[in-house]
């Protein structure tokens, strides 16, 4: 079955990792932005969009993985004068916008975040929500007010790194909801718990596999694992690619 892995960054695995991946079917891959260090100009961040959305973009195709480029200032790594890189993010060629979201959800990280919702709607341009490990109940909720306030299109927000305990939440909201199949995330029997008490609508898959030590093949086997426990296959492919594809629209 051909899955879509909806966030990884692509930058921190080589091509023989990324060719590794689309033989164990992941051909197709959001690349998130994401800079390991906080950025000291804004202009950092613009180069980095734009190497996401061209050189990234051949390196998944020369490995046999179709790799659509997402850009936005994750809550890590906001740089100085930000207005500058959102200014940018309207002429950069991209499918989403991602990682955004809350991590601390501070003044700042809320300024930044609205911000770029309110681009998004204006482009009517898919998001991709972060939301941390520490205090994620408190900030989903957050993440989701921000949401309802600036009036964003239920089509068009995934809010990433659900679990157990956000994920009916998220449902209710009416966004989507994104599952991290990972080492410290959640596991396959996690992702199976979810699958079956909420079923396979408003979910997409993904690995978050990027720069740390991580299991890259990690939603091919979340995939397999529910083919396993016996789901339908229309079922699973929802899951394994297709709400991807259609939220995406590519
Ligand atoms: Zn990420």
């Amino acid at each position: 079955m051909n899955v879509f892995d909806t966030h990884i960054h692509s930058e921190g695995r080589s091509v023989e990792d990324l060719e590794r991946m689309a033989n164990e079917g992941i051909r197709k891959a959001i690349t998130c932005a994401f800079y390991p260090i906080e950025p000291k100009f804004p202009e950092t961040l613009i180069d980095h969009f734009r190497k996401l959305a061209t050189f990234e973009v051949e390196r998944g195709r020369s490995a046999g993985m179709e790799i659509y480029p997402a850009i936005g200032i994750h809550p890590r790594c906001i740089p100085p004068k930000y207005e500058k890189v959102i200014e940018s993010m309207g002429e950069i060629d991209c499918v989403a916008f991602g990682e955004i979201g809350l991590e601390t959800a501070n003044d700042l990280e809320l300024d930044v975040l609205r911000t770029q919702l309110r681009l998004a709607k204006e482009l009517d341009k898919p998001c991709i929500i972060h939301t941390p490990r520490r205090n994620k109940v408190e900030v989903t909720k957050k993440t989701i007010e921000i949401l309802k306030d600036v009036g964003f299109p239920e089509d068009l927000a995934i809010i990433d790194h659900a679990t157990g305990e956000t994920v009916e939440m998220i449902l209710n909201s009416g966004y989507h909801a994104g599952l991290t199949v990972q080492i410290g995330k959640l596991s396959v029997e996690d992702v199976y718990a979810i699958v079956s008490e909420h079923g396979f609508e408003r979910f997409v898959l993904n690995s978050d596999t990027g720069f740390d030590r991580a299991d890259m093949f990690a939603t091919a086997k979340a995939v397999r694992f529910l083919e396993e426990k016996g789901f339908e296959k229309a079922e699973v492919e929802k899951l394994a690619e297709k709400n991807a594809v259609k939220f995406f629209k590519v």
